[in-house]
């Protein structure tokens, strides 16, 4: 494919929803695919909506999931500039042209006249829509006369410029996902292309800019398939070539009803964003590494065609394309995104981990050597999806316990006399290795006669505080024998207290 150019073009209306992260990966996977340039746009003209730090949040976003941009707004390019607002006179001038040429018009109604028009067709059961069906009986310069309508112009009465839908006509369009589709015009209203503040929409500023910027490939969420017909319309009046179009599929929530929302994503306790955004915690904050989050985002209505789940960005870049990309939508899996992390952390090795999992440590003025954090992490990390997992899972080699889950110990008494005998064989034990621990503790349960489960529970609680962790054994090999006999000690006096 041939000078590829795609680009994200997201409102700054706020932080990023995973959904148009996934738009973003799609369309940098495109991009990198076909050695093209992956744009990013500010479509910020709808000034009402703008939300302060949405910007800087969009690239910080991209720079995190590291599929940034190579060409765009805040990365320079000769197609600047990349956000919308300082384009504005761009947009003045073909919307003159389209004016000009009979496309487009000025439309002087107020307010409140086209609210009585609406209302009272609504009494006689029409639904009003600003088209062919009612464009000439209106305030607006089809017909008025020229001469009516510089004397509003000069005499600054308020417009906004409509384009003309032409009538009963059907808009044929091929879209790489959805194939060919067709819309009637008569469905579509005289939408505003610039409002009555002088500022270009999104419609008319998204056809220009693409054509300006040289888009090849449209690739957008599947909200953005009823605006097509107009934007086709706008380029056949521009008498511009269109791009090729791929309307992504929506991701729905886990029910699979609904687009995947904020709210459903708090009922869930999950995270909707990819990072921080005021005090709500992204994807980034709950310890998802960035290469997990997109590799379960790409999988998210696209499916190379295999078993494989596991690609690389290197990987899903080679294997990318428009056609495996699902028609229906996909569903949100919270589990599977954990099961993403899990796979991305066991591929990591031992020292990144400990790596990663020292600064934890640190934090909690925890400093141990560094083989010992090897040691521990190598025995615990099947047990997690996350980093911050760890220390709930490891906490006991760092620190003896300090309170101890006593519901769970029926008879103080014998307990403490067990305890004392197993500690006082401990301290002859040459080799303290898991093995031989087992091998002792075993004779001794035997030789008295003993519940096995009775003294492994109560060892556990002794070691870890609670019935959790890996085999007891290996635990004790781990922290060596003169802390698992310290700790031992510790629960006796704990217990005799209790007596
Ligand atoms: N500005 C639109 C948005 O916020 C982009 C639509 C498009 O990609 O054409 O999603």
């Amino acid at each position: 494919m041939k000078n590829v150019r795609v680009r994200f073009a997201p409102s700054p209306t706020g932080p990023l929803h995973l959904g148009s992260v996934r738009t973003a990966l799609y369309n940098y996977l495109f991009a990198k695919k076909y050695k093209g340039n992956f744009i990013l746009r500010i479509e910020d003209t709808d000034q009402n909506r703008i939300i302060n730090g949405s910007e800087k949040y969009i690239l910080n976003t991209l720079k995190w999931a590291r599929i940034e941009p190579n060409e765009g707004f805040n990365y320079g390019g000769n197609y600047g500039p990349y956000r919308q607002s300082e384009r504005i006179t761009i947009y003045n001038k073909y919307v003159k042209d389209l004016i000009e040429k009979g496309y487009a018009y000025y439309a002087f109604d107020r307010y409140e006249d086209i609210e009585n028009i609406r209302k009272s067709m609504n009494k006689q059961g029409i639904i009003f829509s600003y088209n062919a069906s009612i464009r000439n009986k209106l305030n607006n310069s089809l017909c008025l006369t020229s001469k009516e309508v510089i004397n509003n112009l000069n005499s600054k009465i308020p417009y906004v410029i409509r384009f003309k839908v032409p009538s009963s006509e059907r808009i044929k369009i091929y879209d790489d996902i959805h194939g060919n589709i067709s819309f009637k015009t008569d469905f579509i209203d005289d939408k505003i292309l610039v409002k009555s503040n002088g500022i270009a929409t999104y419609h008319l500023a998204n056809v220009i800019d693409d054509h300006l910027m040289r888009i090849s490939n449209v690739i957008r969420g599947e909200e953005w398939l009823s605006s097509l017909p107009l934007h086709v319309l706008l380029y056949r009046a521009f008498e511009w070539e269109i791009p090729n179009f791929a309307h992504l599929p929506l991701i729905l929530n886990t029910k699979g009803k609904g687009k995947l929302s904020k709210r459903d994503a708090d009922k869930s306790n999950f995270p909707i964003f990819p990072l921080k955004w005021k005090n709500i915690d992204g994807y980034n904050e709950r310890g998802y590494f960035p290469e997990a989050f997109i590799n379960m985002l790409a999988l998210l209505g696209w499916n190379h065609g295999d078993q494989k789940e596991i690609f690389s960005l290197k990987e899903l870049i080679n294997k990318f394309s428009i056609e495996k990309i699902n028609k229906s939508s996909a569903r949100f899996n919270i589990n599977k995104a954990i099961w993403f992390n899990k796979q991305y952390l066991q591929l990591k090795s031992v020292e990144e981990i400990s790596f990663l999992f020292k600064k934890e440590l640190n934090k909690r003025k925890i400093y141990v050597n560094d083989n010992y954090i090897k040691l521990v992490i190598n025995n615990i990390k099947e047990r997690v999806s996350f980093i911050n997992e760890i220390w709930d899972n490891s906490f006991y080699f760092f620190e003896r316990p300090k309170n101890y889950d006593i519901k769970l110990i029926n008879n103080f008494i014998i307990n403490i006399y067990h305890l004392n005998e197993i500690k006082n064989i401990f301290k002859h034990i040459k080799i303290f290795s898991k093995d031989y621990i087992k091998t002792i503790i075993m004779d001794y349960i035997n030789h008295n006669n003993l519940i096995t489960k009775n003294i492994i529970q109560v060892l556990r609680l002794a070691l870890v505080g609670n019935l959790q962790g890996i085999d007891i054994y290996l635990i004790m090999e781990i922290i060596g024998k003169i802390e698992s006999i310290k700790r031992i000690e510790y629960i006796c006096t704990f217990l005799s207290k209790k007596k």
